[in-house]
């Protein structure tokens, strides 16, 4: 068995790219677009703690894959494009964060068409800022589904990286059986383990703690729970297989994100100089695993 193996993952979206500010059943705008037109404030709370993000990674010796929401590319002139010079790899985050399917019911809220060209639109230009072929998608919010993953295939992605089993919630139209936190090809128009199809899922890393499956591949669980839950985690996943570590740049962001609709979400709660520091002890532990990015997995699982 080759050695383990970690990538690291930046998802690269802004305070606004909730479900409550936009594009879910509950959101107060539109859409994107709809938020931009209204909101006459500062929006930019990127940015900085990006370049940050950016620095953080190179100190570590760390090449990245980043899930980019690609409407980024019209309001945040040379964000992507500083990613992309630093060598890391571009990966799909959506057009515009946008929820695929309810985050109640699991029911579509685009049909296949939409989506397709939708997502098609944010590949070519994603493409065009990194001048190769975008393969990798994560669902934003994680909402994912089986036709979602039969349509990045049609679209020519590789991999996905968004299903998280675990324990204490399910954002999949799937009861997740027999899936674990190490890559696998999934089944035609379903997300559990199937044979003889190209597309690879990326699962994240869970922490089982007598059969309880604790998500620990980043994000808001190392904002609340802390990093030594990860790192177990990690590890565990490693043993297993090829796992995930994923993180926002909104995560080390010192600043106070604006209020919408009914205030500010309890999602950004933790954050700053606290959780700088449990990235940069996640990355200090793991420094000598070998890391590759998501698109060099997929190329080593093709043998
Ligand atoms: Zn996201």
């Amino acid at each position: 068995m080759q050695d383990p193996s970690l990538s690291v993952t930046v998802d690269l979206e802004d305070w606004y790219h909730i479900p409550s500010v936009c594009g879910s059943p509950f959101s107060v705008y539109g859409g994107v677009d709809d938020f931009f037109s209204k909101w006459c404030h500062r929006y930019d709370y990127l940015s900085e703690p990006a370049v940050r993000v950016l620095d953080l990674l190179d100190e570590f010796g760390v090449t990245a894959t980043f899930f980019i929401v690609a409407d980024l590319l019209n309001h945040y002139p040379g964000l992507v494009e500083a990613v992309a010079k630093r060598g890391h790899e571009i990966a799909c985050h959506g057009l515009d964060h946008s929820c695929k399917i309810h985050p109640g019911t699991r029911e579509p809220l685009f049909s296949r068409r939409e989506f397709e060209e939708r997502t098609n639109l944010a590949k070519v230009m994603l493409e065009a800022v990194c001048g190769e072929e975008v393969v990798g998608f994560r669902a934003p919010n994680v909402l994912v589904a089986g036709w979602i993953l039969d349509s990045l295939e049609k679209m020519g992605f590789k991999y996905d990286s968004s299903v998280c089993v675990n324990s204490l919630y399910n954002k999949t139209d799937s009861d997740l059986k027999g899936i674990f936190s190490y890559p696998y090809h999934p089944m035609k128009g379903a997300l559990e383990p199937g044979e003889g199809r190209p597309i690879v899922e990326f699962p994240w890393a869970y922490l089982d703690v007598f059969g309880m499956k604790i998500p620990s591949s980043g994000g808001p669980m190392l904002r609340f729970l802390g990093s030594s839950i990860i790192a177990k985690g990690l590890e565990q996943s490693m043993a297993r297989g090829h796992t995930v570590f994923y993180f926002h740049p909104l995560d080390i962001s010192q600043e106070r994100f604006p209020k919408v609709g009914r205030g500010r979400p309890l999602y950004w709660a933790v954050k700053g100089k606290v959780v700088e520091k449990r990235i940069r002890s996640i990355l200090k532990k793991f420094q000598y695993v070998r890391k590759v990015t998501l698109k060099e997995a997929y190329m080593e699982s093709k043998g």
